[in-house]
């Protein structure tokens, strides 16, 4: 935050930033993990960052925890057993926990603080925690999914820090394959996975190393995400066998709660491949 109240993360490697005008820092610790910061903003609401990068505000959100959600969630005939891998805001729960039908979410997240920081920060993405279907884990996510029962799980979401530091295995084959093994014949796995527009590299190396875990049907969704790197993000979904029926298109239409971004024609257009990211995943 400068003298002038401006909150900026620099991009140094893109020459870009962004700014959001700050009224007030109202938290500051270090975990054993990171720096969360908590800011109050003039125009986003409530500001959350982790060593220094945006990760929530009260504004945006909704786009980026409804598109790590619902597109797998409809996508999958019978969503019952979710497991999300980091999610410490608690947003992509919430979501998922929407979902009649799904029965039992394990979320595991790193650091306990980001969780307990949200609960009083961000009381409105933590309201679904203590719903009976919720199992809040802290460990790291990787461990986690080693030590799984094969088969254990429908969906798997990695809503997880960029792919430095503890996140980075999360971005590897390794990872993948313990996923693939952690879920059911009909399992689907989702990451985040950066902005398309400055890391279209990684997408690619995404696909690669989810195909080389044996997933099929490898596909990136895309939607705008202004507090975030370019402006555009994206998440990249995988199923273990592309021959089964795909995108419950009624069920979507007929769903029983809100969405402020999802809906059946979001889902459709957010598969669409831009020019230059299918010629990058060639
Ligand atoms: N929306 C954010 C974004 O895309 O920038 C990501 C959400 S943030 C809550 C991601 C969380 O992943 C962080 O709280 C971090 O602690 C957690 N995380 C990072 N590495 C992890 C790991 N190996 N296992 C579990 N959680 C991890």
């Amino acid at each position: 935050m400068d003298k002038a109240g401006w909150y900026t993360e620099e991009w140094a490697d893109q020459g870009s930033a962004i700014s959001l005008r700050v009224k007030d820092k109202v938290h500051d610790e270090r975990s054993p993990y990171q720096h969360i910061e908590i800011y109050e903003t003039e125009t986003f609401g409530t500001l959350m960052t982790l060593d220094g990068l945006v990760m929530v505000t009260d504004r945006d959100n909704f786009v980026y925890h409804e598109m790590m959600s619902h597109p797998a969630l409809f996508t999958h005939q019978a969503p019952r057993r979710v497991l999300i891998i980091g999610g410490g805001d608690c947003g992509t729960l919430r979501e998922v926990l929407k979902h009649d039908e799904v029965e039992h979410v394990d979320q595991v997240e790193l650091d306990e603080r980001v969780t307990r920081v949200a609960e009083r920060f961000f009381p409105e993405l933590c309201a679904a925690n203590d719903d009976p279907r919720a199992h809040l884990h802290f460990q790291d996510g990787i461990r986690w999914v080693a030590d799984a029962e094969p088969g254990s799980y429908d969906i798997i979401i990695v809503d997880s820090t960029d792919p430095i530091g503890p996140a980075a295995g999360l971005f590897g084959q390794a990872f993948y394959a313990d996923c693939h093994r952690a879920l059911r014949a009909d399992g689907i796995i989702v990451g985040q996975s950066e902005s398309p527009l400055f890391h279209a590299s990684l997408i690619k190396a995404m696909h690669e190393a989810l195909r080389g875990a044996n997933f099929l049907d490898v596909a990136t969704v895309h939607f705008p995400q202004c507090t975030y790197p370019s402006g555009w993000w994206s998440a990249t979904m995988a199923r273990k066998d592309a021959t089964l029926a795909g995108f419950r298109e009624q069920a979507c239409h007929e769903r029983a709660f809100a969405t402020r971004y999802y809906n059946a024609g979001i889902h459709q257009a957010a598969f669409a491949c831009p020019e230059f990211l299918f010629k990058t995943l060639l």
